[in-house]
């Protein structure tokens, strides 16, 4: 048993006495231990707890800062490697489309070629950027960077704005070339036998020889005559020699004529596609019999119609 018995003598010289008691012994053992002793051994013991609890809270600080540094740190990788697995998958995606841009620049040109198109050779045959190791030939792996995809798409997209305006240039002559085609006498104004051919010939009326300036084709009245090109009506009523008489305007200098009509379908100023019925054919004017006298003019002069069919 212990006894700790606190005597009280001077308030600067108190002590304590430290009494102890055995079960079984007879005599008390007591130790007088000095109060300042009591309060620099307390003192110490406050210290020492002190800095062994700071300890353990910056212990446990530090750990905590290091298991969440240590979370982060992998987060952060795997956030890391899906990016560059996208970026993987971009560059794969960019040079496919790079390949792409040139098939199509090839098509441009071949397109070109077909239709004889004076800047044929303007369009560009620019080789696809690679990015990397990514068109599988093998060799060491090479990881795309942020800059090379950027240039890539920079340069994808000034092709596309090239392509695209080479297009529409090649659109526009295709359109010009269909329109002019379209404007231009290519099929016969009708069936039936020719009768009389483009030149000199022996007058049909019996008065000599005469100059012939179109062809003319027989077949029973009634036979529909139709434009041998898209035009305008320039004239459609009874013009001398010629009888009823259809005059159709298709640009460029160049006219059609279908003379001796037994009916006019059209009118001045309306609008005719190839092949659309403008008469019936007839015997009216200067004529021997149901024919069409078709006549075509470049620039105010009649050429042969043969050099057209
Ligand atoms: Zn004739």
């Amino acid at each position: 048993m212990i006894l700790l018995n606190q005597k009280t003598p001077k308030p600067d010289r108190r002590e304590y006495t430290l009494m102890i008691v055995p079960h079984h012994a007879k005599s008390v053992l007591s130790v007088r231990i000095p109060i300042k002793t009591v309060k620099y051994a307390a003192a110490a013991l406050g210290i020492c707890l002190t800095i062994l609890s700071g300890t353990m809270l910056n212990y446990r600080y530090q750990a905590n800062v290091a298991t969440q540094e240590k979370t982060e740190l992998t987060q952060l990788r795997e956030v890391n490697s899906k990016q560059y697995s996208e970026l993987e998958e971009l560059a794969k995606t960019t040079a496919q489309l790079q390949e792409d841009m040139t098939r199509l620049n090839q098509l441009d040109a071949d397109l070109r070629r077909l239709v004889n198109s004076e800047d044929a050779t303007s369009t560009s045959r620019s080789a696809p950027v690679r990015v990397g190791n990514h068109s599988g030939q093998g060799g060491p792996e090479s990881k795309p960077s942020i800059n090379e995809l950027s240039n890539l798409v920079k340069d994808l997209g000034s092709s596309v704005k090239e392509r695209e305006q080479s297009l529409l240039s090649l659109k526009n002559s295709l359109i010009e070339k269909n329109e002019r085609l379209a404007a231009t006498p290519s099929i016969w104004p009708t069936s039936g036998d020719i009768t009389s051919r483009f030149g000199w010939r022996s007058s049909p009326l019996g008065w000599g020889s005469d100059w012939h300036p179109g062809i003319d084709i027989a077949n029973d009245t009634g036979t529909p005559i139709v434009a041998t090109a898209d035009g305008v009506v320039a004239s459609s009523s009874w013009y001398g020699g010629y009888g009823k008489m259809v005059e159709i305007n298709h640009g460029n200098g160049i006219v059609t004529i279908y003379g001796h009509n037994s009916e006019l379908l059209v009118t001045p100023g309306q609008k005719v596609k190839k092949g659309e019925i403008v008469a019936y054919m007839g015997n009216t004017g200067l004529s021997t019999g149901s024919h069409c006298h078709y006549e075509i003019r470049v620039n105010g002069t009649a050429v042969n119609p043969s050099s057209f069919l």
